[in-house]
C-alpha cells in the first residue's frame, strides 16, 4: 500500500525531482572516489532522497510511455499499472541484515555469550512451536524474513539474509558477524516468542542495556529502532504492545556490531496468536509494520 501510493506520489512531482535529479548526479560524480561521502550526501536529502534520483530519468520515459498508451486504451487504471512495473526500486543507501530465528535443528555446542566472554550458551537453539498449528518457529520466521527481505527490497533498502533455508548450522554469534561483515546499518533479528500460560499474547522487542561492556555504544540507537519497530508493528498489526525488554543475556545481541534488534513476533502458545502469525494476511501486516519501523527508525537519524 505504501510503496504504490509512493510511487504515484513520485508520478506528481514532476520536473522538481527531474531538477534535483541533475544536481544530484553533478554531485554525486564529484564525490566518485569517496563513497561514504556520497552515501552520506544522499542520505542527507531526506524526504528528497527517498523519492530518488538516479532512476527519475526512466521514469519519465516510461511515464510519457504510459500517457502515450493511455491515449489509445483511455484506461486511467491500466496507465498506473504499467508505470508502477516499469519504476524499479529506487537504491536509499541503507543496508539491513535479517535474521530468520532459528533453524532446522538446534546446535547445542557451547559458544561465548560475548566476545571474550567466558560463559556460554547454545550455539543456536531449537525455538518454540505452535501449540495448534505445529509450525515451527524456524520455518515462521523464515517466512516472514523471506517476506520483509521483499519488501524491504522494493522500498529501497539493500538486504542481507543471515540464511534463506531452513537446513542450515549457523550460530548467534556468526549471524552477528554476517550483519558485521556486511557492513549493515542495522541487524534485525525475527523470532517468536512462547509462554507456559498460554493466555500470554503481544509482541516485544529485544536490545541490549546501555551499560552492556559489548554494545552500549550503541544501545541508543538499538533501543530507537526497538521501539520503532514495536510501535509500527503494534499499529500495523493490532497486536499488544508489551514492551522493550533491555537484556544482554542474548548472544546475537552481545557479538553484533551494530544497531541490534529481536522482534518477538508473538506467542505461538497462545491459540489465537499462533494462527495469526501462521497466517497469510497476517504475515503481511507483520511486514508492513516491521518495514515501516525500519523507516521510522531511519527518518530520525
Ligand atoms: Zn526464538
Amino acid at each position: 500500500m505504501k510503496l504504490t501510493l509512493r510511487e504515484k506520489d513520485k508520478r506528481f512531482r514532476g520536473m522538481a525531482a527531474i531538477l534535483t535529479a541533475a544536481f544530484l548526479a553533478a554531485v554525486c560524480a564529484c564525490q566518485e572516489g569517496g563513497p561514504q561521502k556520497e552515501q552520506q550526501i544522499l542520505q542527507d536529502e531526506g524526504e528528497m532522497r527517498g523519492e530518488g534520483a538516479q532512476t527519475e530519468t526512466e521514469n519519465v520515459s516510461s511515464e510519457t510511455e504510459a500517457k502515450t498508451q493511455n491515449v489509445s486504451s483511455g484506461t486511467e487504471a491500466e496507465t498506473d499499472s504499467e508505470a508502477e512495473e516499469a519504476v524499479p526500486p529506487r537504491a536509499n543507501g541503507r543496508l539491513v541484515c535479517i535474521d530468520a530465528g532459528h533453524q532446522i535443528k538446534g546446535d547445542s555446542t557451547p559458544e561465548p555469550v560475548a566476545p571474550g566472554a567466558s560463559e556460554t550458551k547454545a550455539r543456536v537453539s531449537g525455538g518454540t512451536t505452535g501449540r495448534t498449528t505445529g509450525v515451527p518457529e524456524y520455518q515462521l520466521t523464515l517466512e516472514v524474513a523471506l517476506k520483509l527481505r521483499d519488501e524491504l527490497t522494493a522500498r529501497g533498502y539493500e538486504v542481507v539474509m543471515t540464511r534463506e533455508t531452513n537446513e542450515v548450522n549457523i550460530s548467534n554469534s556468526e549471524r552477528a558477524g554476517i550483519a558485521r561483515d556486511a557492513g549493515a546499518d542495522i541487524f534485525v533479528r525475527l523470532h517468536a516468542n512462547g509462554s507456559e500460560d498460554s493466555s500470554v499474547n503481544g509482541a516485544m522487542t529485544i536490545c541490549q542495556t546501555a551499560a552492556n561492556p559489548y554494545t552500549g555504544g550503541f544501545y541508543e540507537q538499538s533501543k530507537s529502532l526497538a521501539q520503532n519497530i514495536l510501535d509500527s508493528f503494534c499499529e500495523a498489526t493490532g497486536a499488544g504492545k508489551q514492551y522493550v525488554w533491555e537484556t544482554d543475556t542474548m548472544s546475537g545481541i552481545n557479538w553484533s556490531a551494530v544497531p541490534v534488534v529481536i522482534l518477538e513476533m508473538g506467542y505461538m502458545t497462545n491459540p489465537t496468536e499462533d494462527a495469526n502469525l501462521c497466517s497469510a494476511d497476517y504475515q503481511d501486516k507483520m511486514v508492513l509494520g516491521i518495514a515501516n519501523g525500519i523507516d521510522a527508525y531511519f527518518m530520525q537519524r
